[in-house]
C-alpha cells in the first residue's frame, strides 16, 4: 500500500511541476504576442471560477487569441 501512496505522491509532485512552468510560461504583457496590438478580453463565466489564475485574450487585429496571466495588481494596471 505504501508504493501506490508513493507512486501516486510522485505523478502529484510532477504534474505540479508541470503545471507551474506552464504557468510561468504564459505572457504577462496585454499586447498580443504576434502583431504588438492591445489584447482584449473574453469573459468565461466557467473558467472564471475554475481557474482563475488565467485570463483567455484575443487580439481585434490579428485574430490571434490564448491565454495569459493576469497582472500581478490591478492598481498599477490602471495607472499605467
Ligand atoms: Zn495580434
Amino acid at each position: 500500500m505504501i508504493v501506490v501512496v508513493v507512486l501516486f505522491a510522485t505523478v502529484l509532485l510532477r504534474a505540479a511541476i508541470v503545471l507551474t512552468f506552464v504557468y510561468l510560461m504564459l505572457p504577462t504583457k496585454r499586447v498580443c504576442p504576434r502583431c504588438g496590438e492591445p489584447l482584449t478580453l473574453i469573459k468565461h463565466s466557467i473558467m472564471r471560477r475554475v481557474l482563475p489564475v488565467v485570463e483567455h485574450r484575443w487580439c481585434l487585429e490579428c485574430g490571434w487569441s490564448g491565454v495569459v496571466r493576469p497582472p500581478q495588481s490591478r492598481v498599477i494596471n490602471r495607472t499605467t
